[in-house]
């Protein structure tokens, strides 16, 4: 694993950015592997799924009130979401931060948003919150999260157009360059979707003409519940961004079964990451570039034993995806395009960041985060369980596995796409850490010995889901 990682988190393949150089050269570095093992090109001599996306080419948004055009980068920013935008609003709707605690009340709810322009702050209004209460810390990436969340709920309730006040446009926008100068990419072209807007506490200011924010968060703070105030405004956004087809592919090695060969275990990892900015390279070792070698390692495992005569029963598919930092794409367009029926599929083992330690496990390596093992099929969760009271001995936590957590990662990994389809899945994930995303997240970090014993785990997992007798049943549906 050592040697294949050193390749795919080089600066030669540039971040692995999905429709670029560095992405295409992964692809090819991943099917010679499947090649060297043995194991044949699934179609047409093919190890591509190859598949189309709309890379969305950012321009400056127009936004103007009362005829007063703004400034793009100043005043406010937007990401390259949506291709064309144009939204014209003679009132707005202010609902203070929006969701302060999901749990305990949800602001959206009471309220008739509908296809509305809303506008809402960031953070929240009181000195303890249900973030610091479970973590103790409120770190940067914590917030982004809530705010993301906010974003999520925003969009569930059909606003039109979010817009979101920020404390300083500028640190923002130094914060997430990369981000908001990369091409977004898409699968399919939307424009129905909620627009989101960040804006400075003047532009608010202007919009809310007879009050101001500072009067409002007083207001807030003192009644300790959620309002609602309309304001009369003449609001209108404009979005005209450039659009380009850009080619992507994932990488499937699949390994034929025997008496139960129509049947499917599925084993991923997303191999993209997040590209370069300059000269910065984002080697993405940990994110992941340790599942992708787990999974190549896997495929090579089980590609000996059938070479030995200890061929699986069920079929297995080893595969690699694309587009996923871009939004879960390589494997949203496989579920909608199964190489193999989605009805035949029994699992997705998926493998995202298997080699570091996070902050809550600085001296045990000996651990993984499992997420989603129970939540289709109590029989996939005891399996794992099983497989790892027998051979690996590691510490299982499902702290992430609790739907009330607020980082919700059983929905931001490639697993997602099949358990959407009520199909089980279990996320191996070791958590984030301080190089989450950074230039930082490099291959001289990476604990080998950790990655070999999860991939252990994984092996033994599937190779019981692929061997025994009956099909393992979904008999569960929790969130
Ligand atoms: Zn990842």
């Amino acid at each position: 694993m050592s040697t294949n990682l050193h390749v795919l988190a080089s600066d030669e393949y540039e971040g692995r950015e999905t429709g670029k150089k560095g992405q295409k050269m992964a692809a090819d570095y991943i099917a010679s592997q499947f090649k060297a093992a043995g194991i044949p090109a699934y179609k047409n001599n093919s190890y591509y799924q190859e598949f189309f996306l709309s890379a969305i080419i950012p321009k400056k948004a127009e936004v103007y009130i009362y005829k007063k055009k703004y400034k793009d980068g100043k005043d406010y920013y937007t990401y390259p979401d949506q291709s064309e935008q144009r939204i014209a609003t003679d009132s707005i709707q202010f609902l203070g931060y929006g969701i302060q605690d999901p749990e305990v009340y949800d602001d959206y709810k009471n309220v008739n948003v509908k296809n509305r322009v809303v506008m809402i702050m960031t953070g929240e209004p009181y000195s303890t919150d249900s973030i610091s209460l479970i973590t103790g810390t409120r770190t940067k990436s914590l917030w982004a999260t809530y705010t993301k969340l906010k974003i999520e709920k925003a969009r569930e309730s059909g606003i039109r157009a979010l817009l979101i006040v920020v404390d300083d446009v500028a640190k923002d926008i130094a914060d997430n360059k990369h981000r908001l100068e990369s091409s977004a990419l898409k699968l399919e072209l939307s424009n129905e979707d909620m627009f989101v807007i960040y804006i400075s506490k003047e532009m608010a200011n202007d919009v809310l003409k007879n009050s101001t924010l500072k009067d409002l968060k007083q207001k807030i703070s003192s009644t300790q519940k959620p309002f609602e105030i309309k304001v009369k405004t003449n609001f209108v956004i404009n979005v005209k961004n450039g659009v380009e087809k850009v080619g992507s592919e994932n990488v499937l090695g699949y390994i034929e079964g025997t008496d139960l060969k129509e049947e499917l275990i599925v084993v991923t990892a997303h191999y993209d990451h997040l590209g370069k900015d300059g000269n910065v390279i984002f080697n993405g070792a940990d994110d992941d570039g340790s599942g992708t070698v787990a999974v190549i390692e896997l495929a090579k495992a089980f590609a000996k034993a059938k070479k030995e005569g200890l061929g699986t029963r069920r079929s297995l598919l080893f595969m690699t995806v694309a587009g996923e930092e871009k939004g879960l794409l390589g494997s949203a367009y496989y579920v909608k395009n199964p190489v193999y029926p989605l009805k035949n599929t029994v699992c997705d083992l998926n493998i995202d960041m298997i080699g570091r330690v996070d902050a809550n496990h600085e001296n045990n390596p000996n651990y993984i985060y499992l997420i989603g093992s129970d939540k289709l099929s109590s029989t996939l969760h005891t399996i794992n369980e099983n497989a790892n009271k027998t051979y690996s001995h590691l510490e299982l936590d499902y702290t992430y596995n609790d739907e009330k957590d607020k980082n919700r990662f059983y929905y931001r990994s490639d697993h997602y796409n099949f358990a959407k389809n009520g199909i089980p899945v279990i996320f191996y994930f070791n958590g984030v850490h301080a190089d989450y995303h950074k230039e930082t997240d490099e291959v001289e970090k990476i604990n080998f010995d950790k990655m070999e014993k999860i991939t252990r785990l994984i092996f033994f997992t599937a190779w019981e889901l692929s061997n025994r007798n009956e099909r393992i049943k979904v008999d569960s549906n929790k969130k």
